[in-house]
């Protein structure tokens, strides 16, 4: 007999009739032979009401609160799934985070799984039920207070799961039919991967694919958990995110796919002496402010005055955080001025095949020239380039790059519900 996780999103459950669809589905892969456990994510726009409604009561609400309030919805739609499995006639039990045994730091709002401890999920599987779990939550190991694990989290719990239960795969349904070569929103003619590697796929999580959390991606590499991306709108089959180290069928494509971010800003710190110590200054600087950089370019600098221009990227909602915590370190990195950018995107091209492959550079540099986009940084991996350009041009830059790489396709691909989730 097998044992599988499935995990479903938001958009899967977003009614009573959803749920009702979704427990039919869980029970057929029970019917099936599976021991089935089920993580599931709060229902709609759950999770964003909630936050608009903590935010209505108390302007800055206590974290600890905030992940009591919000990991109700969880729980709403873990207890609702398991009434509608038990009017099917399957024998169904809903778990808070906490019950189904993840443990996590104690970081409010973006918690880390220490370690799962699925004593009680494992004996409800050995009595015939179908296990639903809360996901994106647990409770701190240390302060014992319940936690969540950051927006988007429950593709992490689903696979943690599967890791600590030797489950042979896992499953996340949302309402696209799987991974595909860019976001079909923008590339009508995206196509659906069947299968990529870890790796690429963290390339493309990394780089804002939101298809799957970053962290559900990290665990499955880690763990060696096979997830199948699909819809649980249709019955296709999804994209395979596995190991393809060997025999891989998908050794020919240069270019797997391209993602997209539009949630980065750029500082600029302008005259920065170019003499040792200084940059490390500026990151350290930003490192104690606890904020992720993710690009770099230090300017050549000026023969003149000896000094140079350090330009950074990091997420927009920590652009207030770095330039405040930049000002009040003036002195010991004594730069002459700060500059902000939001109006900024990323696109990156993303594919195990550059390593073999020379030239990708040339092809992706040409295709934005050629469209009249500007580059403004560059960075790049072993199976990544990433460029940054003016937030206005990501749409042409992704289809130019998606067109560059002969990755169009004639059809149009399918999105149900629109989220992603
Ligand atoms: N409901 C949570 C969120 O919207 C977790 C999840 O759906 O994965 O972020
Ligand atoms: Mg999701």
């Amino acid at each position: 007999m097998g044992r599988i996780v499935q995990k479903f999103g938001g958009s899967s459950v977003a009614d009573a009739a959803s749920i009702k669809r979704v427990a039919r589905r869980i029970l057929n892969a029970k019917l099936a032979g599976n021991e089935v456990v089920v993580v599931i994510s709060a229902m709609g726009d759950t999770t964003d009401e909630l936050m608009d409604l903590a935010l209505q009561v108390s302007p800055q609400p206590k974290p600890r609160e905030l992940d009591m309030l919000l990991t109700t919805g969880e729980r709403q739609s873990a207890a609702l799934l398991a009434m509608a499995l038990s009017d099917l006639g399957a024998e169904a039990q809903s778990y808070t985070g906490s019950q189904a045994g993840v443990l996590t730091t104690g970081t409010h709002g973006n918690a880390r799984i220490i370690d799962i401890t699925p004593g009680r999920i494992e004996q409800a599987l050995n009595a015939g039920n179908i296990v639903i779990v809360a996901g994106f939550q647990g409770v701190s190991q240390t302060t014992k207070d319940i936690t969540t694990l950051g927006r988007g989290a429950s593709d992490t719990t689903a696979v943690a799961l599967a890791a600590s239960l030797g489950a042979q795969y896992c499953e996340i349904y949302s309402d696209v039919d799987g991974v595909f070569t860019a976001d079909p929103r923008i590339v009508p003619g995206a196509k659906q991967i069947p299968e990529i590697s870890y790796e690429e796929m963290l390339e493309m999580a990394a780089n804002g694919a939101k298809i799957l959390h970053l962290r559900c991606v990290e665990y499955a590499r880690r763990e060696n958990v096979p997830v199948h991306v699909r819809s649980s709108f249709s019955d296709k089959p999804g994209t395979w995110v596995k190991d393809k180290s060997e025999g891989s069928k998908m050794e020919d494509a240069i270019i797997s796919g391209v993602a997209h971010d539009r949630s980065e800003a750029k500082i600029t710190v302008v005259g920065v002496p170019d003499q040792p110590g200084h940059a490390a200054r500026i990151f350290e600087t930003i490192g104690h402010a606890d904020i992720n950089v993710d690009m770099i370019v230090q300017n050549v600098s000026q023969v003149v005055s000896g000094r140079t221009d350090i330009s950074f990227t990091l997420p927009m909602s920590d652009g207030r955080k770095a330039i405040e915590a930049l000002q009040a370190d003036r002195e010991q990195i004594e730069f002459e001025d700060l500059l902000y950018d939001d109006q900024i995107g990323k696109v990156s091209v993303v594919g195990v095949g550059m390593r073999s492959h020379p030239g990708v550079t040339a092809k992706f540099f040409k295709a934005l020239a050629e469209a009249g986009i500007n580059i403004d940084m560059i960075s790049t991996s072993e199976i990544r380039i990433s460029v940054v350009v003016d937030v206005e041009q990501v749409d042409e830059a992704v289809r130019a790059a998606h067109t560059a790489f002969g990755l169009d396709s004639e059809g149009e691909a399918v999105v149900y519900a629109g989220t992603g989730r």
